[in-house]
C-alpha cells in the first residue's frame, strides 16, 4: 500500500544553505535527533516545510534553492527581510518566547515592545499565511500535516481555512505557561482560537496541557473536558506527548574509535578531579548565572573540594544580536571571571567556561565523562541535554541534578536530584550530595533514568503523535 505521507511543519528547515553563486546552493542537513525521529517515522513517508534561515530576494535563487531542497525532501518557505525580522526576532523571540518561560520583559523594552505589539502580530499572522500557502500547494489528500512550535500558532487554523479536511496536528516545544501568564498576550484569544482549528493539540507535559485547557475555558469560555476542548460540538484533542531522543545515536557513538579515544583523553586530563557538565544554550532560561552562583556556594563551604571538583559550562552563542543576550553573556564571564580568580591556583581553575558549540561526539565523549550533570533551567519544555547525558552515562553512571521547572523533572524525577534553582542553597547541597552519593544509590538513580530514556525515544514520540492525530480525525468523522 502507498504510505501516508507526513507534512512536517516548522520555523526552520532541518538544513543550513550556503550560496555559492547565482543559481547554486551548498546544503548542509543537521543530523539532530529530531530530523531523524521525523523522517523515521514507521509507514509515513515525511518531507518538511519551513524557512530555510536566508533571505533570498531574487527568483534565479529561490527556483535553484527550491531544486536543491527537494533532493533532501525539504521544501522552502520564502520570507522577506521585513517580515522575517518582525515574525522571528519580533513577535516569536521577544515576545512569545519569554513570555512562555514566564520570564518578563526587561524593564527598558517593556513600552517599546508594548507600541510595536500590533505591527509584529501582523507580520507573525502573514508568516503563518506565507506558510500556510506553501503546506496547500503541496498537500494532497489524505496528507497529515504536523505543525511545529510557538512560531506557527496561526498555521492550523489557515490550514483549515484552505481545506476543512486537511488533518492538521500542532505541538508545542516549549511550556505553555499559566492561563494568568497567557492573559496577558493581547492576542491571547486569536492565538488560541487558531490553535483550537487543529485536530490535535500536543504538549511535552501533562501541566502544560492543562494550562492550555485552562487558558480555553478561563479566556475563551469553552469547555474543558479529560479530551480535550470542545467548542459548540467541536472537539480539539488536547495531550502530552513528552519527546524523547534516539538514545541509540549516543550509544553507537561511544563505541568509535575516535570518540573512546577522546574519552581517554578527557579522563587522563581530569584525573583526580570529578568532572560536573552544564551544557546549555546561552539564554535567559538556562539559569546558567544561578548554577554558577550556586557551585561558587559549594566550594565556599567545602574547602576539601576546592582542588577536587571542576565543572565544564558549555554555553552555546544564541540570539547574539539581541541586546538582552549580550548582557547575559557579560553577566556570566564575570560571575565566572570572579569565581576562578578567588578559587583558582597557578595551575587549576574550578570552572572552564566556553562560549561555543562542540561537534556531536566531542559532546558525547564529554556526557560520557561527567560524574554529576547539572541543568538548572528557570523553564524549560523539556530539556534533550538531560536526557543525552543519561544515554552516555551506561558505565559510569554519574548523577543528574534536574531543576523541577523542565519537563524532564516530570520523566527522569525517580532518579534524579530534583532542585529549585533560585534557591541557591538547595543546589550547592545537592551538589555535595551528588559528589558523596554511594555508587549503590548512583546505580539505583541510573537504571531508572536510562530506562526510561532508552524505552521513550524520539521515534515513539513521533510515531505516537501522528497516529493519535489519524485516531482523532477518524473519531470526529464517527461522531458527526
Ligand atoms: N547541542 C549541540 N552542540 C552543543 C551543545 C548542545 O548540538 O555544543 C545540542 C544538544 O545535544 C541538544 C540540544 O543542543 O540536543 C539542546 O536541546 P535542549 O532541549 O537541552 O535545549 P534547547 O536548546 O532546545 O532549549
Amino acid at each position: 500500500p502507498m504510505k501516508q505521507r507526513l507534512l512536517v511543519v516548522a520555523n526552520r528547515l532541518p538544513v543550513s544553505a550556503v550560496r555559492r553563486g547565482e543559481d547554486s546552493w551548498y546544503l548542509e542537513v543537521s543530523a539532530g535527533g529530531l530530523v531523524s525521529a521525523l523522517l523515521g517515522v514507521k509507514d509515513v513517508d515525511a518531507r518538511w516545510i519551513g524557512w530555510a534561515g536566508v533571505n533570498v530576494p531574487d527568483e534565479v535563487g529561490q527556483r535553484a534553492l527550491t531544486k536543491a531542497l527537494a533532493e533532501k525532501r525539504c521544501i522552502p518557505v520564502f520570507l522577506d527581510e521585513e517580515i522575517a525580522h518582525q515574525y522571528y526576532n519580533g513577535y516569536c523571540n521577544n515576545i512569545l518566547w519569554p513570555l512562555f518561560h514566564y520570564l518578563g520583559l526587561p524593564q527598558e523594552d517593556r513600552l517599546a515592545t508594548t507600541r510595536s505589539f500590533q505591527s509584529q502580530f501582523d507580520a507573525y499572522k502573514r508568516a503563518n499565511k506565507m506558510f500556510a500557502d506553501v503546506v496547500n500547494m503541496h498537500y494532497q489528500e489524505g496528507d497529515v500535516v504536523w505543525c511545529h512550535d510557538y512560531h506557527l500558532m496561526f498555521l492550523p487554523k489557515c490550514l483549515k481555512e484552505y481545506n476543512s479536511k486537511m488533518k492538521v496536528g500542532w505541538f508545542l516545544h516549549t511550556p505553555f505557561p499559566s492561563s494568568e501568564i497567557h492573559r496577558t498576550l493581547p492576542s491571547r484569544s486569536e492565538l488560541l482560537r487558531s490553535v483550537l482549528a487543529a485536530d490535535i493539540v500536543g504538549f511535552h507535559t501533562y501541566d502544560y496541557a492543562r494550562h492550555f485547557v485552562s487558558a480555553c475555558t478561563r479566556i475563551l469560555g469553552l469547555e474543558g473536558t479529560p479530551e480535550g476542548v470542545e467548542d459548540q460540538g467541536m472537539l480539539t484533542r488536547v495531550a502530552a506527548f513528552p519527546i524523547g531522543i534516539d538514545s541509540d545515536r549516543f550509544k553507537r557513538a561511544l563505541e568509535l574509535p575516535a570518540v573512546k579515544e577522546h574519552i581517554n583523553e578527557l579522563t587522563h586530563r581530569f584525573a583526580g578531579r570529578k568532572v560536573m557538565l552544564g551544557v546549555d544554550r546561552l539564554d535567559m532560561i538556562k539559569g546558567i548565572p544561578q548554577k554558577i552562583l550556586a557551585f561558587e556556594k559549594f566550594l565556599e563551604e567545602n574547602p576539601s573540594w576546592r582542588d577536587k571538583v571542576v565543572l565544564l559550562q558549555i554555553a552555546v552563542p544564541t540570539r547574539t544580536d539581541v541586546p538582552e543576550y549580550q548582557k547575559l553573556t557579560s553577566q556570566v564571564h564575570e560571575i565566572v571571571g570572579r569565581i576562578n580568580g578567588r578559587f583558582g591556583t597557578l595551575t587549576a581553575v574550578p570552572i572552564h567556561h566556553l562560549d561555543r558549540s562542540l561537534d556531536f561526539h566531542a559532546l558525547c565523549a564529554l556526557y560520557a565523562v561527567t560524574d554529576v550533570a547539572l541543568v538548572t533551567s528557570l523553564r524549560d519544555g523539556m530539556n534533550l541535554v538531560s536526557y543525552e547525558f543519561v544515554a552516555c552515562q551506561g558505565s559510569k553512571k554519574g548523577v543528574l541534578i534536574l531543576s523541577e521547572f523542565a519537563g524532564a523533572a516530570q520523566s527522569l524525577g525517580a532518579g534524579a536530584l530534583l532542585v529549585n534553582p533560585w534557591n541557591i542553597t538547595e543546589v550547592a547541597a545537592s551538589i555535595g550530595y551528588a559528589l558523596n552519593m554511594s555508587p549503590d544509590e548512583r546505580e539505583k538513580r541510573h537504571r531508572h533514568n536510562y530506562a526510561h530514556v532508552t524505552t521513550h525515544t524520539a521515534q515513539d514520540w513521533a510515531e505516537t503523535f501522528v497516529s493519535e492525530l489519524n485516531d482523532t480525525v477518524v473519531e470526529a468523522q464517527l461522531r458527526t
